[in-house]
């Protein structure tokens, strides 16, 4: 199979040209079709020349995204489940806030993190994506957004799958979405969240970048992590905090922490108070997510009481913490939940 044109970052395109025996900025034409202009085929390249249009349509091909199904939120919220080559099925949503357009991407098919609370997890890991196919959700999001004038003002890494588990695709996707010959997205409006695969929170910590961080925290200490999360027992509680400590040391930039809320799991002003504790010399903001009910754990939701309480708490010892606002509750936008429901059906 031929590999995607998305794959390739701007330089990588150059130095394709340049072997080509074309001059680099060849290179950053094509980048210009596929970011800027976004166009759907190599012959649409009019301004490069019909054999160099040939070679490129000999050696990559163009990711294709069918659309399986879209369901749209009454809050504008639109969840996409769209079919691969291979008929795997992964999910994307464009999110609309007051300030722009965010969008969701999946790096995996499925995932083998195994968060007790996910949905993406129940069938496992079924393959990576490659950066090209990462690539593709946010284009193909812009192109809808194309037709209201408006554009992808974010990005959030917290589709379905563990990004630091497929890293350096992870990494060549950010460094196509913000590069300023292209979509040009701000790198502060980009965040990539990991469960803390810690020697990839190393990596990125010395990667030189302005994206933003999330750990999915989940719990205040070890023994409640493993058990809401497998992968806690592979990258314990404390190694995880390590390598955040230098994370914030290296690049001066504050974390998020996700923190999942169940109703009698990990809720309770106990448990806000040991986190206190642990992060409060953390550069750092705490982000609640109640979770969203799914039907093959025995999760309830937390009470607004008991959210409000929580968050009282951390913010009574001096955390900046937010409770997250829930987007398309109406159309199973948490992640996994549609293509859980597609796999019910006997699909991929
Ligand atoms: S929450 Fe993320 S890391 Fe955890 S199982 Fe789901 S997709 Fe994987």
């Amino acid at each position: 199979m031929k590999p995607f044109i998305y794959d390739y970052t701007y330089d990588e395109l150059r130095e394709w040209a340049v072997a080509q025996g074309e001059p680099a900025f060849r290179g950053g034409q094509i980048f210009d079709w596929l970011y800027v202009k976004r166009v759907n085929s190599f012959e649409e390249m009019t301004n490069l020349s019909k054999p160099l249009r040939q070679k490129l349509d000999e050696q990559f091909a163009f990711v294709t995204l069918n659309e399986i199904t879209k369901f749209e939120s009454k809050d504008g919220t639109v969840k996409f489940l769209f079919g691969l080559h291979d008929d795997h099925a992964i999910e994307t949503v464009i999110m609309k806030h007051n300030y722009g357009n965010s969008i969701c991407v999946t790096t995996q098919v499925g995932c083998k993190v195994g968060c007790t609370f996910c949905a993406s997890t129940l069938g496992g890991l079924k393959r990576n994506l490659s950066a090209g196919e990462i690539v593709a959700q946010v284009v193909q999001a812009q192109k809808i957004l194309d037709d209201r004038g408006e554009r992808v003002s974010s990005i959030v890494i917290m589709g379905t799958g563990e990004p630091f588990e497929n890293y350096d695709a992870t990494m060549n996707f950010l460094r196509i979405m913000i590069h300023d010959k292209g979509l040009n997205i701000g790198q502060r409006h980009i965040t990539v969240s990991t469960s803390g695969i810690v020697p990839n929170i190393y990596r990125f910590a010395d990667e030189d970048t302005q994206i933003n961080l999330a750990i999915s925290i989940h719990a205040p200490n070890d023994a409640l992590r493993s058990k809401l999360m497998p992968v806690n027992r592979r990258f314990p509680f404390d190694d995880v905090m390590e390598a955040l400590r230098y994370y914030i040391a290296k690049t001066g930039r504050r974390i998020t922490f996700e923190y999942a809320l169940i109703g009698g799991v990990n809720d309770q002003p106990e448990h806000a108070e040991e986190l206190a504790s642990v992060i409060k010399d953390m550069l750092c903001h705490v982000n609640l997510i109640p979770v969203n009910h799914v039907p093959e754990r025995k999760y309830v939701r937390t009470s607004r009481n008991d959210i409000f309480q929580f968050q009282r708490i951390l913010a009574d010892k001096g955390i900046n913490v937010t409770i997250r606002r829930e987007q398309g509750h109406d159309i199973a936008a948490a992640c996994g939940q549609l293509r859980a429901k597609h796999m019910e059906s006997g699909a991929r």
